[in-house]
Order: structure tokens, then C-alpha cells, then sequence
């Protein structure tokens, strides 16, 4: 059987709109979050909250990932 992209390990639950969206908001969160300050690395610290590996910043954005 082939598996669907969008899926991601919920087989045929939940609906195919909170799947895709889910699969959208995942991908956005495991790539590299930058700090607007400086562009290095950044770390998700709780809901929305950010902080950067580099300079040190604290942040507001997103609450899943670094919303520019
Ligand atoms: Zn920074």
C-alpha cells in the first residue's frame, strides 16, 4: 500500500485537512529556525518564544516556527 505523504504516521485518522495541515506546520518546524537579529541558529523555547543559540536574544514569533 502507498503511503501517503501528508499522512505522517496518523494512518486514516483524523481528516485530510488537519493532516495537511499538521504536515505543513511539522516541516516548518524541524528546519532551522533563524534569529532576525543575527540570521544564526535559534531554539523554540515554549509557544511562540525563541531564543538564539548565538547572540543570546530572546524573541516573539511564530508559535511553531520563526514567522518572518
Ligand atoms: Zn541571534
Amino acid at each position: 500500500m502507498a503511503k501517503k505523504l501528508t499522512s505522517k504516521g496518523f494512518g486514516a485518522r483524523y481528516g485530510k485537512r488537519a493532516r495537511e495541515k499538521y504536515a505543513e506546520i511539522e516541516d516548518k518546524q524541524r528546519k532551522k529556525q533563524k534569529c532576525p537579529f543575527c540570521d544564526k541558529k535559534s531554539k523554540r523555547i515554549s509557544k511562540g518564544i525563541f531564543k538564539c543559540t548565538s547572540c543570546g536574544k530572546k524573541f516573539a514569533s511564530g508559535a511553531f516556527y520563526v514567522d518572518k
